[in-house]
């Protein structure tokens, strides 16, 4: 695991919007004992992209408030529901519907974030961001769901000029969602490529894997 201490650091002054900015560390492929050393080490969030390693992680890791990041198939909701603090991942109404059912069927509400496919890439998952209001509006009526922001992934790019407008369009739509209501807390944007950018830019909440744990290696297929 990398020192984090200097990510802290640099989170613990805000954005330049005067919020606090939330780390969530993204713990895919990281051993139960890895992710226990990043709580240690002053990690508070943590957010798994795939239901069964969330599941099978879920008893074995020790704190940290659970996130679910990845994209989201609609038989696999009933493994989450009640067991996370905020799902990113929001990218169709059906997926919302059945959050939303789901939830209410457990008598509980679920915290979630709408996903916008701010590069407009086919590959990612999200709501094109013309339509992101008028999913959140949608998504915002639905009962056992509290929209709580946006969430989007910058294209794979280091170029300033591309990243930064993008960064300024999710930053309008979260500030008008948030004149809409006033559950609009976290716009999740940056990963360990570009977070310093998103957060300069007006994200309040990041997800970094390599940043905190180095380099991955995944199993052999
Ligand atoms: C893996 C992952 C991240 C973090 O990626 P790094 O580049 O390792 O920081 C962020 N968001 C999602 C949805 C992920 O799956």
């Amino acid at each position: 695991m990398n020192d984090i201490r200097p990510i802290l650091a640099k989170l613990a002054k805000g954005n330049p919007f005067g919020e606090k900015v939330t780390l969530v560390a993204a713990t895919k492929t990281r051993t139960p004992a890895e992710i226990d050393r990043a709580i240690q080490a002053g990690i508070e969030d943590i957010g798994e992209n795939k239901v069964q390693e969330f599941t099978e992680k879920y008893d074995l890791v020790h704190g940290g408030r659970r996130h679910f990041i990845g994209h989201l198939q609609r038989n696999k909701v009933k493994y989450l529901i009640g067991k996370t603090f905020l799902i990113h991942s929001v990218d169709r109404d059906e997926l919302a519907e059945e959050i939303a059912r789901l939830s209410s069927k457990a008598g509980t509400v679920s915290d979630v974030l709408v996903q916008i496919n701010i590069g407009e890439k086919e590959s990612k998952g999200g709501y094109p961001p013309e339509e992101g209001m008028a999913a959140f509006t949608r998504l915002s009526r639905m009962e056992g769901l509290r929209v709580k922001g946006f969430m989007a992934m910058l294209p794979d790019t280091d170029e300033k000029e591309v990243l930064i407008p993008l960064c300024e369009r999710m930053r309008e739509l979260f500030e008008r969602a948030r004149e809409r209501s006033s559950e609009t807390e976290y716009l999740s944007m940056g990963m360990s490529g570009d977070w310093e950018l998103c957060v300069e830019h007006g994200s309040n909440m990041v997800r970094l894997g390599t940043a905190i744990f180095g380099e991955r290696n995944y199993p052999k297929a």
